[in-house]
């Protein structure tokens, strides 16, 4: 079989039993087809981003191997996060959520679309994903020396 490139997957919650929305996240996501959760970073909590008032987030970030195209997963994101009762509000961003899963980097892809940018246009600004990516490749790198 042939190496898949690594697909880097960011999880995200501010509401309600937030560990638990994000380890259904992480079970679910081994669930899809052609999938397999390869690695995952700690979890850790964060202070919310933008002007909406709402609590601190877990955040967390894995690895996939996949033989899905960027579309495909998209899709299974979206209703992953609808079956922990994410509602989409038309227009309203950055605002308190169950989950929120986004595809940060797809090995060295790069796509363009409308409803679909990766790498993420957010990674250069969201220190805790730089931080988890860096935690994740360091734990993927085989040992030197
Ligand atoms: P959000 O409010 O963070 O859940 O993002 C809303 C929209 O961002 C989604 O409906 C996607 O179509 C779009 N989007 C664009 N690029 C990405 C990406 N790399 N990962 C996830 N969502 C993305």
């Amino acid at each position: 079989m042939a190496k898949r490139e690594p697909v880097y997957v960011a999880l995200g919650s501010n509401m309600g039993d937030r560990g638990a929305h994000l380890a259904y996240a992480r079970n679910r996501l081994g669930t899809l087809p052609g999938t397999r959760v390869a690695a995952a970073s700690r979890v850790e909590e964060t202070a919310p981003i933008g002007p909406v008032p709402q609590g601190a987030f877990l955040n967390q970030m894995v690895v996939l191997e996949t033989t899905l195209e960027p579309r495909q997963l998209l899709g299974h994101l979206h209703a992953i996060e609808s079956e922990r009762g994410r509602e989409r509000q038309a227009g309203v961003r950055w605002g308190p959520r169950t989950l929120d899963l986004d595809i940060v980097r797809w090995g060295e892809r790069s796509v363009r679309e409308p409803d679909l940018t990766i790498p993420h246009p957010e990674l250069p600004h969201r220190e805790f994903w730089l931080r988890e990516l860096a935690e994740l490749d360091a734990a993927r790198e085989p040992a030197r020396g």
